[in-house]
């Protein structure tokens, strides 16, 4: 797949988790979702490993510098292998670029050296000042 066409179309992490999760038990409000396409794969990971429990995913946000997954889970008893899928998810975040998904090491910043170099074009930081 090409990464660097500039028609391709821009990543949309609502429609992305409403299509992940069609014929699924888990539900996911999917307008709260909010994370780039570096990190699809990983939440495409935590949706094949939850989708079959009757599960409430609330939020999806990348506003920690890590994947944020805020669950209800009211209607499962499966608690603790729920956290500990979500505890992957977080860990796998930040050890990916959230933009290119390329691996990198500062877990401070969201992104790889090379988008970080090029955030001036996309205009982020990478930090919690993208908040703001
Ligand atoms: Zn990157």
């Amino acid at each position: 797949m090409s990464d660097s066409t500039k028609s391709e179309k821009k990543f949309n992490a609502s429609n992305y988790a409403k299509d992940l999760t069609e014929h699924m038990k888990v539900l996911v409000a999917a307008s709260n979702c909010s994370f780039r396409q570096g990190w699809a794969p990983i939440f495409e990971r935590f949706i094949s490993k939850v989708g079959r429990y009757p599960v409430l995913v609330c939020l999806v946000s990348e506003d920690h510098e890590f994947m944020d997954i805020e669950v209800d889970m009211g209607k499962t008893t499966r608690a603790r292998y729920i956290y500990k899928e979500i505890l992957i998810a977080k860990h796998e975040s930040m050890r990916t670029c959230a933009h290119c998904g390329a691996m990198k090491f500062d877990t401070s910043n969201k992104f790889c050296k090379e988008c970080n170099a090029n955030s001036a074009k996309l205009k982020i930081t990478g930090t919690w000042l993208d908040r703001y």
